[in-house]
């Protein structure tokens, strides 16, 4: 019998997956909690907030109900794709049928079901950077290229339509759009959001559009979605969404795709050979979600906005750090150049990713360094906490600044 040439235990095509460092910080920062440290964490990209009442009684009372120990259809509960479509087109203005939806655990799952769905071996995808960390990975993992498109902290991290045309290429098929954005907090404005999807429209493109951070908008941001403010866009529209955020459900894992028929019915397929439904309790608690009001989130909002005005001067009051307004979402992203090649007790850092060591070392505070969204010289700051925790996570910082020496 012929034996393989080399041995190679892991495949090459997940030998090549990077692990998340968000995960990966925010692992730290709780092993560091967990031997009793006193550890400020701005890693985790999830509200704090419990999910509210209402919603995790539905899913207590769906526990005891045996007709929710049984599979459900791949797409999900057709209650749930019901009430997901209602609340896309109160939500957004998008106006889709039940069967336009696939339920699926997690907006991430519902990130990697549309590139394998989408994407062929040697395609290309545009993606803005900084980016989410999940998009490039999920990408190559359908044997796709992710191109980095690179903003910058001038133009606000957004892409415009004249520095995407430098990147197209015959092989472009896709390009990712997420407003409010992570890791930035960047949102798009009306205007913006036209070009692009005037953009697409004009090259012909797909879009994956990740409307996660939706509700998230503070001032007078508002969250556009392209397929609706541009309708021939719908046939190479892929909306991605899920209860994670707005409902602080992140640990439930119900996000959904939303689509053109035909890439639906292929997901489904993809999907039913894969992880098949959504826990059926989950999709339960997801319905009592969607149905109900959107008062949660509003107070969420609110809270949200503080944190936000607090963390945006706090950091902007350190020396060597510019922070941007975060217009949505719940993170902050600063450029750290300014701290790079000083002294931190000895220690000189070169890059974003050693100086996140020496802060959590130092200060015991975890931020997520700019190496993990493709930009070294900045980090991502997560503000999903109380004003007390930022206070004092954002002060011990300042204060390891102030020790600082130059070299
Ligand atoms: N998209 C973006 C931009 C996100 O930040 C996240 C969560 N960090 C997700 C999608 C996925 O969320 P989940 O899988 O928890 O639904």
């Amino acid at each position: 019998m012929e034996t393989r040439p080399t041995e190679q235990r892991i495949s090459t095509r997940i030998a090549n997956v990077a692990e998340s460092a968000t995960l990966a910080i925010d692992a730290k920062a709780k092993a560091l909690k967990a031997q009793g440290l006193d550890v400020v964490g701005f890693g985790a990209g999830e509200p704090d907030f419990p999910t509210p009442e209402r919603i995790a009684r539905a899913a207590a009372k769906a526990c005891l109900d045996p007709q929710n120990h049984r599979y459900t259809p791949t797409a999900g509960l057709p209650e749930l794709r019901q009430a997901i479509a209602a609340k896309t087109s109160r939500d957004s203005g998008l106006v889709v049928s039940a069967a336009q939806v696939l339920v699926t655990n997690g907006g991430k799952h519902a990130i990697f079901n549309t590139f394998a769905t989408l994407v062929d071996e040697g395609d290309e995808v545009l993606i803005p950077s900084p980016y989410w960390t999940t998009y490039p990975e999920a990408v190559k993992l359908a044997g796709g290229i992710p191109v980095e498109v690179p903003t910058s902290l001038e133009n606000g991290f957004k892409v415009t339509p004249s520095e995407l045309d430098k990147y197209l290429s015959p092989r472009t098929k896709l390009f990712v759009h997420v407003s409010p954005s992570n890791p930035t907090g960047a949102v798009y404005d009306l205007d913006e959001s036209i070009a692009l999807a005037q953009w697409l429209v004009d090259r012909d493109l797909w879009v994956m559009t990740d409307e996660i951070y939706e509700h998230l908008v503070y001032d007078d941001h508002k969250a556009w979605s392209l397929p609706v403010i541009e309708p021939r866009l719908l046939d190479k529209s892929v909306v991605i969404n899920g209860v994670a955020k707005t409902y602080a459900m992140t640990g439930w894992r119900v996000g959904w795709m939303i689509g053109p028929a035909d890439v639906i019915s292929a997901a489904i397929n993809l999907q039913s050979q894969s992880t098949s439904n959504v826990s059926n309790v989950a999709q339960r608690a997801a319905i009592e979600a969607l149905e109900g009001p959107l008062d949660d989130v509003a107070l969420m909002r609110a809270a949200f906005a503080r944190r936000r005005t607090l963390i945006h001067k706090m950091l902007n009051d350190i020396p060597g750090i510019e922070c941007p307004m975060p217009e949505g979402a719940f993170y902050a992203y600063a450029s750290l150049h300014g701290l790079l090649n000083r002294s931190y007790h000895g220690a000189v850092p070169a890059t974003s990713a050693e100086l996140a060591e020496i802060i959590l070392d130092q200060a015991k505070v975890a931020i997520v360094p700019g190496e993990a969204f493709g930009t070294q010289g900045y980090a991502r700051l997560s503000y999903a906490m109380s004003e007390d925790d930022i206070s004092k996570g954002i002060t011990r910082l300042a204060e390891l600044v102030e020790q600082s020496e130059p070299i």
